[in-house]
């Protein structure tokens, strides 16, 4: 029989969780046209004062919820993170011999990880990890095999267009923006780098719609830097294991550089990064079959 085990996540680790939930409730209060609660409506026309009477408890909690408007379904991935990050701050981060037990065993495990983001070249990987905010690899995939086949090196693709390149993409979120992006950075590769992806951090980090994660992730696989690329999978997986636990991206990554050590650095985003997509999972990690399972302190595990 599987045992969870019984420590429970402290309370101060559901605060964000509750006051997410809590700030979804207030604005949609907020923004909608029905009162906050059914005990402040004033009667409308045409309601006599009997209905329009307060309602006893129960009747008012019904009430409540047929006059709500529906609420959106909760960010899953959103609150399990803020959860691992809240219970990250009250744990010991791992022993430096816990790390390299956990990153020879990834390492075992597949030798050489690859990411999952189709390309053939520094560009094509640069304007794949541009589009997949907010989307995931196997969508931009979908999406990058045209608009690749239309165009894949800055000229051709800062001829194709805005327009052009939204084409191709309409199928992921926030389309129009990153059309956008891409168009002009393909522009300004060519305008200040003879039309090559700049082995420079504040070069890329200078392009449109490219941030930290997409500069490390583009030094990393194009360049074989060692950086290590913090995204949703990363974070939740740091803290909760105890790896490296901190509070933003920016402090996993940075808890991350300090103590994972070198011989493990050019691999640790994608090893990472694997483990938190498909075993250490937001809503439900499958414990079972994870490889770290006895070195993780999650106290939501289940061995
Ligand atoms: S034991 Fe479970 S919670 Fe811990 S790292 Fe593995 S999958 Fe994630």
């Amino acid at each position: 029989m599987p045992q969870k085990t019984k420590a429970p996540v402290p309370a101060s680790a559901r605060k964000p969780a509750r006051a997410a939930a809590a700030g979804v409730d207030a604005a949609q209060a907020k923004a909608g046209k029905a009162p906050a609660s059914p005990a402040q409506a004033k009667p409308s026309k045409g309601v006599s004062r009997k209905a329009a009477a307060p309602l006893p408890a129960t009747g008012r909690a019904k009430a409540a919820a047929l006059a709500a408007p529906p609420k959106p379904a909760p960010r899953r991935r959103a609150v399990a993170n803020a959860e691992a990050a809240a219970y990250g701050r009250t744990l010991a981060a791992w022993s430096h011999a816990e790390i390299v037990e956990a990153f020879t065993r990834f390492e075992a495990a597949d030798p050489e990880p690859k990411g999952e983001l189709e390309h053939s070249d520094p560009f094509t990987l640069l304007v794949a990890v541009v589009l997949s905010a907010q989307a995931t690899d196997a969508g931009v995939n979908k999406a990058t095999r045209g608009l690749f086949a239309a165009a894949s090196t800055p000229a051709a693709m800062a001829a194709l267009g805005e327009e052009g390149i939204a084409r191709h993409i309409r199928t992921l979120g926030l389309f129009k923006g990153k059309a956008k992006n891409v168009a002009e950075l393909s522009r300004l590769l060519l305008a200040r780098h003879g039309g090559q992806v700049p082995h420079d951090r504040e070069a890329l980090e200078a392009l449109p719609g490219v941030g930290r994660k997409t500069a490390n992730v583009v030094l990393n696989i194009a360049f074989g830097e060692p950086t290590i690329a913090v995204d949703t999978h990363l974070f939740r997986v740091a803290n909760r294991t105890g790896l490296a636990p901190g509070a933003t991206p920016l402090a996993v990554e940075e808890g991350l550089e300090a103590r994972i050590p070198d011989r493990f650095k050019l691999h640790a985003h994608h090893w990472l990064i694997l483990h938190g997509r498909y075993i250490c999972k937001a809503r439900q990690p499958e414990c079972r079959r994870c490889l770290i399972a006895d070195l993780c302190r999650w106290p939501e595990k289940i061995i």
